[in-house]
């Protein structure tokens, strides 16, 4: 009996946020892929165990790190302990997000501040942190998680939608920038994704999100680490700087 290829064996691989949610379902679903991740999101709790839960489905494949993505310096030397503890960076995953709702007119400059910095600038400092390596490597793949607000722009989410559409613009541009050395970037624009996320709407919003979508269902967190991986898989290797919307029909 001939052994198992998987598509992504030995792949290093960082998701951000993968404490949690969609994060969680693409360390997963990396894991069951053949690929090794480091976990990361903001709290030790949630990146401890999901890494423990990994391990437990093979071992040495997740190691666990807590950081705010927002803190520069701090993701910085992050990504020198991800390098030290894996030997390589292959994927990178920008998925650790935020919503702080409310209308524009209300809005505070602390919303505005916190969603952009976690959301936009997160990616930005982790982008920084592992592009080096994959420089190096002459190859890497880049996937930046932004969302249907960033392209269509729902009412509310004035700083979600500008901070998911900036995502677009700094994955166009560094797609262009790296594309010589072997490094794809791309963006997953998920629709209506059951997680704590969404968990917090009330049935009013949730009515009113399920009459946009054609499929006239909710996503679960598997619709979006499936596209990942396959955005990751050598299958892939000649698509660069595109949006992938993985919401229903709901974007288009
Ligand atoms: P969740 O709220 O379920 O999980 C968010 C994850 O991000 C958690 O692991 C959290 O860490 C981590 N995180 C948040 N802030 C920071 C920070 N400052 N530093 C490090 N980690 C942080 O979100 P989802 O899984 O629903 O969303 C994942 C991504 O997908 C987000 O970017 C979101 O905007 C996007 N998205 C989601 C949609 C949805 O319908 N759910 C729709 C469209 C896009 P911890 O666990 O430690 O708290």
């Amino acid at each position: 009996m001939s052994a198992t290829i998987h598509p992504l064996q030995d792949q290093v691989a960082i998701v951000t946020g993968a404490g949690r949610g969609i994060g969680e379902s693409i360390a997963r679903h990396f894991v069951e892929s053949g690929a090794r991740v480091a976990v990361v999101s903001r709290s030790e709790e949630n990146s401890s165990k999901v890494a423990a839960a990994l391990e437990a489905i093979r071992p040495g494949s997740a190691r666990a790190y807590a950081v705010d993505v927002a803190d520069f310096d701090a993701v910085q030397k992050v990504g020198e302990q991800i390098a030290a503890d894996f030997g390589r960076a292959d994927i990178l995953i920008n998925n650790a997000g935020i919503t702080r709702d409310n209308l524009l007119m209300r809005m505070s400059s602390e919303e505005w501040d916190a969603v952009l910095d976690t959301n936009l600038k997160g990616a930005f400092n982790f982008v920084r942190s592992v592009l080096r390596i994959m420089i190096k490597q002459r190859s890497g793949r880049i996937i930046n998680i932004s969302s249907v607000s960033g392209l269509m722009g729902l009412a509310g989410q004035t700083n979600y939608a500008a901070s998911k559409a900036g995502m677009i613009g700094l994955t166009k541009a560094l797609a262009k920038e790296v594309a010589s050395r072997g490094i794809t970037v791309n963006v997953v624009a998920p629709g209506f994704i059951e997680t704590d996320m969404t968990a917090v709407l009330n049935d009013e919003i949730r009515k009113g999100a399920l009459a946009q979508i054609p499929l006239f269902r909710f996503g679960q967190p598997e619709d979006i680490a499936s596209t990942v991986a396959f955005l990751c898989s050598p299958a892939a290797g000649y698509i660069t700087g595109q949006v992938l919307a993985v919401d229903g029909g709901m974007s288009m």
